[in-house]
């Protein structure tokens, strides 16, 4: 489960440089050289991030910015823009789209994966660091370890992936094709309904017979963590 950015640039020869840098880092990168395919990108992969051009053919970066901002699925995708022009009142329109952050070429890989990372980790903690946590519930990424306050929960790996993915996006609710996609990956053929026969083994290994459950079934939608639970 690799944090996924969505790279809008119409240039190829920088498209291959950040699709390259960013691989190499870890990340899966999904690649759109106008607006309108990047808006279409945001609407079915919920990136993680997106790395977005100023200057773009047809729709303008700033204008791609301002759409993802509107739509309720995409509204809170951290953007990175990305501009040659460096003018102070560039910069302050572009931040007032709702861009999260600024880069004004020519900028160095290193530069744009410091800010990539730095934006990670402030939106998205739970992507970019070892522990995750959520209530009283504890998961470690790298000793694949799961507490439960001071239990120790005992989880197959399947399980132990679903939980985490949950985890990284607290709240938001998934369908089962999306769990599918995420936990058992895109190449495989699993019905939908094994999604429910792994969210009940996690819910029978996270949950003891006085404790309350943390994941919500939303009815014809899917599965998500339950909020309420870690407020
Ligand atoms: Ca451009």
């Amino acid at each position: 489960m690799k944090p996924t950015v969505l790279v809008v640039e119409d240039e190829a020869a920088l498209m291959t440089l950040l699709v390259y840098n960013l691989e190499s880092e870890g990340y899966r990168v999904l690649q759109a050289t106008d607006g309108e395919e990047a808006l279409l990108l945001a609407d079915e992969e919920t990136p993680d991030l997106a790395v977005l051009d100023w200057m773009l053919p047809q729709l303008s970066g700033i204008e791609v910015c301002r759409r993802l901002r509107a739509r309720p699925a995409t509204a809170n995708i951290p953007i990175i823009m990305v501009t040659a022009r460096g003018e102070e009142s560039d910069r302050i329109r572009g931040l007032d789209t709702g861009a999260d952050d600024y880069i004004t070429k020519p900028f160095s890989t290193a530069e744009l994966l410091a800010r990539v990372r730095a934006v990670m980790r402030r939106i998205r903690p739970a992507l970019t660091e070892d522990l995750v946590t959520f209530g009283d519930l504890t998961l470690d990424k790298v000793t694949h370890r799961v507490r439960r306050g001071e239990r120790e929960v005992h989880l197959g790996p399947t399980e132990f992936r679903l939980l985490q993915h949950l985890m990284e996006y607290p709240g938001r609710v998934f369908s089962r094709e999306q769990l599918l996609d995420a936990v058992w990956g895109t190449d495989v053929y699993v019905e939908a309904r094994t999604v429910d026969v792994h969210v009940g083994r996690l819910r029978k290994a996270l949950n003891g017979s006085q404790e309350r459950d943390p994941i919500r079934t939303v009815r014809s939608a899917g599965y998500a963590l339950d909020e309420t639970y870690a407020a």
